[in-house]
Parts: structure tokens; sequence; C-alpha cells
């Protein structure tokens, strides 16, 4: 998926080989050069994440000061506007569905967060023909989130567990969370 390069520094070793092999697409020329961000809005976009992933999606954004009135009232707005509400409250179980991500430029065309940062299957869409460009030639490797999947399963000591949401659910989830237990 479109992405922003930087230097935020993160030890998953997961998250490693999903950025490797993206920059190994990246030399061969797979780019998302020229494309409008397609996988990151409605069109296609039904990116879901685990309880980990938010967590490494929000204390990035917190650590970035991005955290605000304004970008709450958008993940509220986001929710809203692509019915995105879990279909049991008690489970907080979703359906997939399209949206625009709240973390998407539409200015840039592109994703404002770090590799370093973003959910795994950001990471795994990427564009696989250099002639292709704009969406055409891209996919997901399953195998990889397999693989990583199996890996994190063993480590997962904290039994976050696997119940994925929508991006825009999962970061005001834990932000309700947090204002809860500062509150108390
Ligand atoms: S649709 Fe494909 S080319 Fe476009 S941003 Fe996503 S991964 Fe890149
Ligand atoms: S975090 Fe959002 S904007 Fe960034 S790559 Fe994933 S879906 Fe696209």
């Amino acid at each position: 998926m479109t992405t922003q390069k930087d230097s935020t520094h993160n030890n998953s070793s997961s998250r490693e080989t999903l950025i490797k092999r993206m920059s190994e697409l990246e030399s061969q020329g797979k780019d998302c050069s020229g494309c409008p961000g397609t996988c990151c809005t409605f069109v296609s976009n039904s990116m879901m994440c685990t309880p980990q992933e938010a967590m490494d999606l929000y204390l990035y954004l917190e650590k970035e000061k991005r955290i605000t009135v304004d970008f709450i009232d958008k993940l509220k707005l986001s929710i809203q506007k692509y019915k995105l509400s879990p279909r049991y409250l008690s489970e907080k179980s979703y359906l997939r569905k399209t949206y625009t991500c709240p973390l998407f430029s539409e200015s840039e065309k592109g994703c404002t967060v770090s590799r370093k940062a973003k959910p795994h299957g950001c990471l795994a869409f990427n564009n696989h023909d250099p002639l292709k460009k704009a969406s055409e030639g891209c996919f997901s490797e399953q195998h990889l989130l397999e693989e990583i999947k199996e890996h994190e399963f063993k480590n997962d000591t904290l039994n976050l567990g696997w119940v994925k949401a929508p991006i825009p659910n999962a970061i005001l989830e834990l932000y309700e969370k947090r204002n809860l237990i500062s509150n108390l």
C-alpha cells in the first residue's frame, strides 16, 4: 500500500519482514507511483487490524501528537459515514466494509503513517507489476501474513487476541479506553 518512508524505531521482526519485502518490490519498479491510493480509499480499502496492530498505530499517532480532538472527530465521522459500527456491541464483531482510511492524505494521495506503525495488512498489499500501476497489478501476499500470524500467535503474551476491527474503530476504542483509565 502507498506509504511514507521514515526512521521511526520499532523492533518487530514481523513488521521488518513485510517492510523488507515491500522495499524489494519497489527496487524492481513495483511501486505506488502514479496511483491515487486506491487501496486506501473507499474504492477498495476494507483494512482491519488486530488489537496489537491497533496499539502500534495508536502509540505512533500519540508520539506524533496526532491524537487531537479534530482527529477523533474524523474517526467518528468515518465510522458514521461508512457504517463501520460493530454488528454486536457486546462482542465487537465487525463486518468487512469499504471505507476511506482516516490516515490517508487526499492531497498527497498517500498514507501518512510510518511503515513501522501501519497494520500488517497494509504492508502486505503491494503492486506486483511495474507495467500495471494504479492498482491493477496489486494484491496481498497472504502467505507472509499467515507466517507472521503464526509467529505472533506464539508470542501473544499479553493475550490481546486476534479480533480485528476497521482502523477508525480500533483507534477510537483505544482512545476511549485510555481516557477511561486516566479519569479513574
Ligand atoms: S492500489 Fe496498489 S499501486 Fe495503488 S497505492 Fe495501493 S498498493 Fe500502491
Ligand atoms: S494505514 Fe490507512 S492510509 Fe495507511 S496504508 Fe493502511 S489503509 Fe492506507
